[in-house]
């Protein structure tokens, strides 16, 4: 397990919205066990989210922790000497809402981009680790027990991940039907 030093600290997504504006704080009752999600509230949805709940749908490698009153979760840093096309990539998977881990390594880097969802899309992106550049990616759009896609070349690559379902889109009215919609179907 890589020391603290090792983590970037992002607030937690919600498991139920999955919206990047997100944050879940305690409420204002005793129980410690339940944290309330700020934008469920605004999209009409019960905003209770168990801790235990969050966790199981996140990927292997991540942590938790509240900071400042908020749930914040840890992915290992993202590695040097990545393209600016590969780190484009990685940053539009997230601002999408999936979470990206990181598993370095000498030859290949790989990092898993998830949804943080129940049987939310799934999927890897292995990145050369001298050229920075993205090698091969597969995805998973329905979750991991479901058909998969795969794709070789960063452009492919891309264009793999800007088709994902924006994690959470049927619970947020805000999501285009547009961007919603698959196209994996
Ligand atoms: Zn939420």
């Amino acid at each position: 397990m890589p020391d603290a030093d090792s983590y970037e600290w992002h607030p937690a997504p919600c498991p139920e919205c999955a919206d990047p504006a997100a944050r879940l704080a305690p409420g204002d009752s005793d129980r410690a066990d339940i944290l309330l999600c700020s934008r469920c509230l605004v999209h009409g949805r019960l905003p209770y989210r168990d801790p235990a709940e969050i966790r199981a749908c996140l990927p292997f490698g991540v942590r938790l922790a509240m900071r400042g009153e908020v749930l914040h979760i840890g992915v290992p840093v993202t590695p040097h000497g990545l393209n600016a096309y590969t780190r484009a990539v990685v940053d539009l998977a997230t601002e999408r809402g999936f979470v990206a881990v990181w598993r370095p390594s000498r030859r290949r880097h790989e990092v898993i981009v998830a949804a943080p969802r129940p049987d939310g899309a799934w999927g890897w992106i292995e990145v050369g680790a001298r050229s920075g550049k993205i090698l091969r990616a597969a995805v998973y759009p329905h979750g991991r027990g479901r058909p998969g896609m795969r794709a070789a070349g960063s452009r492919a690559v891309r264009q793999l991940v800007e088709r994902l379902p924006i994690p959470g889109a049927a619970a947020r009215p805000d999501v285009p039907a547009g961007k919603a919609a698959d196209g994996f179907s």
